[in-house]
This record gives C-alpha cells, structure tokens and sequence, in this order.
C-alpha cells in the first residue's frame, strides 16, 4: 500500500468511556460520525460506539444516516444538517432523527423532530423570538423531541459569546417549557464544554466528535483546565518508495523550493497532498521514520513527498514512515500538523483522502 490509515477501535472505545466518566450520568451521549467519522469510518466506528452503549448518534446528512442503517445500526441518528422535506418519507423509513432549522419546516415535520435555534452562531437554527417559537412547535404536526443550539466560540473563555448563547437559548427552553412543551432532550455543548466541564451547557444530551477521535482543542483565556484523557485513535503511514543520496547543492522538488547545504539523504514518501497532506506543509512539516522526527523537505507533490532522512541512514526504500502517529517517543498529532499547516486539526483529519486505505486494528 502506497499510504493507509490505522484507526484503533478500542481506542475510539477508550475516548468514549472518558467521555461518559467526565459526564458521570449528568447527559446522555450522542457521538458525532459525520464526514465519515471524521475519517475514521462510520460504520465500524459507530459498531464500536454502539457496543459501548451510545445511545444516539449524530450524522450531517440523510445519506450518512442511511448508510448506518444499511449496515444494521440500531442507535437513534440525529441528522443534524440536512433539509426536512422531502420526496419520500426516508426519516421514517429508516428511522432517522431530523433536524428542524427554520420555524417555516415546523409545519413540514412528519416525525418528531429536534430544533435547532440560532444562539449567536449564526449559521443554522431559527432565529425567531420565543414566543414565535412557541407559536410554531404548538401548532405542527410532529412532536418536538429535542431543543438544540451549537456554539461558536466555546473555548474561547475571554469572550462573553458562549454566556450570551446559554442565555438566548435558556429563553426559547424557558418559554417553550410554560407552554407545556417541554423537550425530552436539552443539547447545546459539542467537545469543548464537555472536556473544560461548563456544566451549564451539557443540558441533557451532548454531542462530542473531536473527544471521540482523541482531540480536544486547546482553550484561549482563563479556561479551567480540561478534564477529559483522550488520546488520538488514528495512525497514518506511508511507504518510502526510494531512499537517496545528494550532493551539497542540489535542488529538491517543484520550484526547487529546497536546496541542500550539504550532502544529504532523502527518502521519497509514497503520498502527497492528493493524500490529504496539506500543500502548506511544503519545507515544513516532519513525519516520523523509525522513530525520529525527519522533516520534509521541498514542496509536497500531488502524490509525493520528500523527507530529510540524513540522520536516520537505516531507513529503505519498502519501510513505513508515520505521517501522524507516535513511535519511539516521538508524536506528531493532527493538532501539530494543522498548527504548522496554518489549518485546524478537524480540516487535517477530514483532509486525508478517500484514496488513503484504512485499516482498524485493535
Ligand atoms: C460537528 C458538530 C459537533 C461535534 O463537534 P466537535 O467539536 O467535533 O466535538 C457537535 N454539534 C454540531 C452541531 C456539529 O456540527
């Protein structure tokens, strides 16, 4: 194999179980697998997560939720981005969740539903005051099942754009509750507020996706310390496809973006930015071979990439290289690579492309 992908399930386990420990009963779980899991795969992650216990699962589309159905996953599925009407009634058909965002679909909802409101994220969910909200949930046909809001700066805790958010959604839950309708499911709070413990924002349904794959973002201002021992789940490799020498002064790659200053040796990776290696990486980034950190060197081609391997002369042409992973005490985490690639970790683990096998081990 040119370049694959090791995803650990019991490590997805592992992150899951840390999850329900910092939430000690306070909220349900509901794992997000969309964008194939964050590539992780959906289908064997949400296996994994099930086995665990989760009771929901959020997906992004109504194809993402049917393709876990297709493959015998029995957990509710939220779909959390997707559009309610439609021409066949495939929320009932293969018993999937919606998600309503606009007070105008209310009407259109055949299934119980959750509804998302606009908090200050200013992306999807209503907007509408919540007496209006009121209005429209008594009058529809379905019931609503879940009231929901996403936010968008939780771990920035010198902003006051989170505290705002709790407020404005409190109102439409406040309301909505003395009308008689109260939602059996309160859910607000992705990965951050779940590992910096804002409690305030769990109600009682949370929606982690980053924590299940081993991540958790760091925090800007006077955030507590996070609480939530997660570890990356996926290793990345790639085949060195040649091992060689060059004299002081040669060029490396497109644009002879590297000269080298001195005789070196480089090892050629089988993988490049059509791969998911991001092209900002270029002279930058490192990987790990046989346990040290060897940097790359040159641009990153479409299906290439060039490492300085000078201090590492055991390495040969048919050995592995770790692009992201850890080995002989040495780690290069989605984070490092999104930080070096001017990027987010999310963008760096949804950016390694289809064409990367991937393998689950234990
Ligand atoms: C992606 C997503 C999540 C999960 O976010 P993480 O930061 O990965 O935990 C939760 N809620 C919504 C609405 C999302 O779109």
């Amino acid at each position: 194999m040119r370049s694959w992908v090791e995803v650990s399930l019991s490590a997805i386990r592992a992150n899951y179980r840390a999850v329900h420990r910092a939430i000690g009963g306070a909220a349900e779980i509901m794992p997000v697998v969309k964008a194939d899991a964050y590539r992780h795969g959906a289908i064997e992650v949400s296996r994994a997560l099930e086995a665990e216990g989760a009771p929901w699962l959020a997906v992004s589309n109504i194809e993402e939720g049917i393709a876990l159905r297709r493959a015998d996953i029995r957990a509710r599925i939220l779909v959390m981005a997707d559009f309610l009407p439609r021409e066949r009634d495939v929320w009932s058909e293969y018993a999937l969740t919606p998600v309503v965002h606009s007070l105008a679909d209310v009407p259109l909802a055949s299934v119980p539903y959750h509804l998302k409101i606009d908090t200050g994220m200013g992306r999807l969910g209503t907007r509408a005051a919540p007496w209006e909200v009121v209005r429209a949930v008594a009058a529809g046909p379905a019931r609503m099942e879940g009231l929901m809001t996403h936010f968008a700066s939780p771990a920035n805790y010198s902003s006051p754009q989170t505290a705002e958010q709790i407020v404005k959604f409190e109102a439409a839950l406040q309301a909505l509750c003395a009308a008689g309708l109260r939602p059996r499911y309160v859910h607000s709070s992705a990965t951050i507020p779940v590992a910096y413990g804002r409690r305030d924002a769990w109600g009682n349904l949370v929606r982690p996706g980053h924590a299940v794959y081993g991540y958790v973002s760091p925090a800007r201002g006077p955030a507590p310390t996070p609480a939530l021992p997660v570890g990356p789940a996926l290793t990345w490799k790639a085949a060195v496809l040649a091992v060689k020498d060059l004299e002081a002064g040669a060029l490396i790659g497109y644009g002879g973006m590297h000269r080298a200053e001195h005789p070196m040796r480089i090892a050629v990776l089988a993988a490049g930015y059509a791969d998911g290696i991001p092209h900002r990486l270029s002279n930058k980034g490192s990987v790990i071979a046989k346990g040290k950190l060897a940097p790359i060197v040159g641009a990153v081609s479409m299906d290439l990439t060039t490492i300085d391997v000078t201090s590492c002369p055991e390495l040969q042409a048919g050995d592995a290289v770790m692009l992201l992973g850890s080995q002989g005490g040495v780690a290069i985490d989605a984070q490092q690579i999104a930080r070096q690639a001017g990027t987010i970790s999310y963008s760096v683990l949804c950016g390694i492309s289809a064409r990367v096998k991937r393998v689950y081990v234990d």
